[in-house]
């Protein structure tokens, strides 16, 4: 039996049906979750790609592997500090000795590490990734780095037959955690329709945007939106305090309007109740904001606004404030208007 026949057989044995597009059994329309294990069952059919590697389960990485091995993948996970291997083995992940091990055991191997350099390492690197990733296999950098040095490792990896797609995401912990992240994918299309079952189990909302690199160039993208807006948040909370006005009343009285966001609705609470705590930590921010100057540089792009937030953001790292939240940067606002903080 061909796979597509054995996978209508497991299908009709499921008491499930496809009508164009749409997955049913005898109550209608199946439920998201079953929706998606068929999805994962017709993925594995089709590629015979199962064998899920994961490298790095820092703040995001844990949540997003916990997320595939729910889905039911068969997943090898490898993290620099061995500590953190310990959830995702309880729930049924195998660990690996280094990124090479895990790329040995994968089908498809996903990196989720800090910055470029780390991701170079992992990949590229004594043990990494490509000393173990067989020909056919495919390699997703989810983490945020350069649009350029993509680019390279990209064509290093394509030498040894192996495909790569960047696939950044944007939702912080709680996307994470909760499976419903934003993932930006750049590669080749087919590549990335071969892969579309593993974003899902791991977001919401997964676009393909363009060639390699674009991923990331699309991630830029949204942290010029995330962190601009997070500078408005901070203006408008201080406002709202030397005023008079409760900052917790300004978020509720105001985020269901035309001024709501993801920042004023998740960091505004968090800078009105002191909590500090990072989702997303300022040093990975001015990271970020980094990787946009340099790449605005190359094509002479004014752009004031991203390096104002870039110099508040400083702020708080020169006050030690680096491995807070994002939300952190209310502090810098505060200090500069001569609030302490
Ligand atoms: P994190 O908590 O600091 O985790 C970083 C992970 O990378 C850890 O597992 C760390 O291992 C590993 N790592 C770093 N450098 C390494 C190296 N040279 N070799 C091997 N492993 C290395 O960071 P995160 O918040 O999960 O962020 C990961 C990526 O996602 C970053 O690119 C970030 O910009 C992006 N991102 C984060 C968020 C967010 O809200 N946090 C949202 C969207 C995108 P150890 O455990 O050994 O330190």
């Amino acid at each position: 039996m061909n796979s597509i026949a054995s996978l209508h057989a497991t299908l009709h044995l499921a008491g499930v049906y496809r009508r164009p597009g749409v997955l049913h059994n005898r109550e209608g329309r199946l439920p998201e979750k079953e929706r998606l294990f068929f999805d994962i069952l017709q993925f594995e059919q089709e590629t015979g790609m199962r064998k899920i590697g994961f490298v790095g389960l820092g703040i995001m990485g844990q949540p997003m592997c916990l997320n595939l091995v729910k889905a039911g993948f068969d997943v090898t996970v490898f993290n620099r500090t061995a500590a953190r291997l310990d959830r995702v083995v309880a729930a049924g992940a195998r660990a690996a000795g280094s990124p090479a091990e895990v790329a040995q055991q994968s089908e498809i191997t996903i990196t989720m590490v800090s910055d470029t350099p780390d991701v170079d390492a992992v990949i590229l690197g004594e043990q990494g990734v490509v000393e173990g990733a067989q020909s056919g296999s495919v390699v997703v950098d989810m983490s945020t780095i350069s649009p350029s040095v993509t680019q390279e490792i990209g064509d290093r990896l394509k030498q040894g037959g192996v495909d790569m797609l960047d696939a950044p995401v944007s939702g912080g912990d709680t996307g994470a955690i909760n499976g419903t992240l934003a993932i930006m994918v750049g590669g080749e299309k087919s590549i990335f329709q071969r892969c579309l079952p593993v974003f899902q189990a791991m977001g919401k909302s997964v676009t393909y945007v363009g060639g390699r690199g674009m991923g990331q160039t699309t991630k830029l993208c949204n942290q010029i939106l995330v962190s601009v807006t997070n500078m408005a948040v901070c203006e408008a909370m201080l406002f709202a305090q030397k005023s008079g006005l409760d900052p917790g009343i300004m978020v509720e009285a105001t985020q269901g309007g035309a001024a709501g966001s993801w920042q004023l609705s998740n960091l505004g609470p968090k800078m009105v109740a002191a909590d500090f705590a990072p989702g997303f930590m300022v040093d990975l921010q001015q990271k970020d904001l980094r990787l946009v100057i340099e790449a605005g540089r190359q094509m002479n792009l004014p752009m004031p606004a991203l390096r104002l937030v870039h110099q508040m953001y400083a702020g708080c790292q020169a006050h030690g404030e680096g491995r807070e939240g994002t939300q952190a940067l209310f502090k810098s606002f505060q200090r500069l208007a001569g609030e302490g903080a």
